[in-house]
């Protein structure tokens, strides 16, 4: 039988214990913040022992412990990496959940139920499931395998899988990484936009209400600031020629309107502004001598964040009296994205047709993940994984078959990208 014939026999197989694997995975509650990942790290530990999977646990904070593991296939080749985290959001109020709480990892009408079932336990479970598929098969592959699990995605990755790159930098960087984050059957993604957080202070004397032409308003200067920064959504990408023929594709654009609700093609070409918090003045009868302004912009790709700062700069000219500060990651400088016509891309494709029938197209997304730690370093990283719909919602959930086909197509693309030894 052929690999690919002796993968999806194995995951049949399997089938039982994948899901009970997935279920007990929810069931364990690792919402971050707080971020206590001890016993989710130690759920899936237990499955790589228990299958003699290579792996140790590294934990530079004690209660974030991240997963990492490799192995060498029967000949040298590529070095592929699976990133997954085990860290998710908060389970909000466990009365508004369907079943008993938030872990509860119900089965009901073919979907379980849970937070983090979706974003991204499904995933990282796959990833878990197609290290074992591809070590069990090791001697027919070439290349090297990574297993990353880590906490700390949801609060940035300082401790997850930046600080992997940061100290074991030679088994993060491998040639490619597959991630298991929501994407749908109908898209995989291949980028994503750079959240840009900039807040402005702005300060004035401040006066007695009444004495108007003794102060400037903080708060009046505030809101004309705030309509000049509308300009910033005005700045033309410079998009490199295979990410402006993806945008413009048809198929793409009717992915992204059906994922993301209408209007959500153009978005992700163009600069956004948010205006997410405005707050000024202290009482009615003064003027106010303070004014905080919190902008959530996110640059498409073809947009650096030194474009949009010197813009920025532009418009503060004329407003002296104001200050800038940036809260984002300060590494991040543009929109993550690897090739959308890249040869994994195109073999995530052709395992998901195979699997579900369907042909995924590539699109670059709206939030940010684990992934762009790979694009940072020039490395591709692909992210296919169940639907986001239900994603950080009550009765956050995920379809059992769909996990499956989660499986399937993380076990089929890595089997092909490593290749078979020869
Ligand atoms: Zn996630």
């Amino acid at each position: 039988m052929s690999l690919r014939d002796d993968l999806l026999t194995d995951i049949a197989a399997a089938e039982a214990e994948l899901v009970s694997l997935f279920q007990g995975f929810v069931q364990v509650p690792t919402a971050n913040p707080p971020g206590d990942t001890r016993a989710g790290a130690a759920y899936l530990a237990r499955f790589l022992e228990a299958n003699g999977l290579p792996f140790r646990t590294v934990a530079p904070m004690p209660d974030m412990p991240n997963l990492l593991g490799s192995f060498d296939c029967g000949a040298p080749g590529r070095h592929l990496v699976l990133n997954g985290h085990i860290d998710v959001f908060p389970p909000g109020d466990d009365a508004r959940w369907r079943h008993a709480s938030a872990w509860s990892g119900a089965i009901e009408d073919g979907r379980l139920y849970g937070r983090g079932s979706a974003d991204m336990k499904c995933g990282t479970i796959a990833s878990c499931a197609a290290y074992r598929l591809l070590y069990r098969h090791r001697d027919r592959l070439a290349g090297r395998v990574t297993l990353t699990a880590v906490s700390d995605e949801e609060t940035g990755g300082r401790w997850g899988t930046f600080y992997l790159f940061e100290h074991h930098g030679e088994e993060m960087r491998g040639d490619c990484c597959l991630n298991g984050e929501p994407s749908s059957a109908h898209t995989v993604r291949y980028g994503e936009k750079m959240p840009l957080w900039l807040v402005f202070t702005i300060k004035t004397r401040g006066a007695h209400g009444a004495y108007v032409h003794l102060s400037e308003s903080a708060t009046k200067l505030g809101i004309r600031l705030m309509q000049r920064l509308e300009e910033l959504t005005e700045i033309a990408p410079e998009t490199p020629a295979s990410v402006a023929r993806n945008l413009a594709d048809p198929a793409v654009r009717a992915a992204l309107e059906s994922g993301l609700g209408a209007g959500a093609a153009d978005l992700v070409g163009r600069v956004t502004l948010n205006i997410g918090m405005a707050e000024g003045g202290l009482k009615t009868n003064m003027i106010p001598s303070e004014c905080r302004i919190e902008a959530d912009i996110r640059l498409p790709v073809g947009v650096t964040k030194y474009r949009v700062r010197d813009k920025v700069n532009a418009i503060l000219q004329e407003f002296p009296q104001a200050t800038v500060s940036e809260q984002s990651d300060p590494a991040d400088t543009a929109a993550s994205w690897c090739d959308p016509e890249g040869e994994m891309l195109h073999l995530i494709q052709d395992a998901a047709e195979q699997v579900t029938g369907l042909r995924p197209v590539p699109v670059i997304t709206l939030a940010a993940t684990d992934a762009r730690f790979w694009r940072r370093e020039k490395i591709p990283a692909y992210i296919y994984g169940c639907s986001p719909d239900r994603m950080g919602t009550y009765d956050e959930s995920v379809g059992i078959a769909e996990f499956l086909n989660v499986v399937r197509v993380h076990a089929l693309a890595a089997a092909a990208y490593l290749g078979e030894r020869r």
